[in-house]
């Protein structure tokens, strides 16, 4: 009996250069340089946007999330100016 193979690679994924990254997938004008600072509304943190983490999902689409995802649930969309 052949064992079912897990082929995705859902999950958090590294990110070499988080700079070039941000810049190529932010969502919104006015990408956030590294150095600064947001406030996430789901985990009500200030986190440092080079703390960023992504994550891809079955379908290989990658989001950016909240630092302290898993735990919270809150992407680049939920960060607001601190
Ligand atoms: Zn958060």
């Amino acid at each position: 009996m052949a064992k079912v193979k897990k082929t995705s690679n859902e999950g958090f994924i590294e990110i070499e250069d988080k700079s070039r990254y941000l810049n190529e997938n932010y969502p919104f004008q006015n990408v956030p340089g590294l150095s600064e600072k947001r406030r996430c509304i789901h985990c009500d943190e200030i986190i440092n946007v080079r703390d960023y983490k992504v994550y891809r999902d079955k379908r290989g689409n990658e989001f950016i999330v909240c630092p302290n995802s898993p735990e919270c649930e809150g992407s680049v969309i939920d960060w607001i100016r601190c």
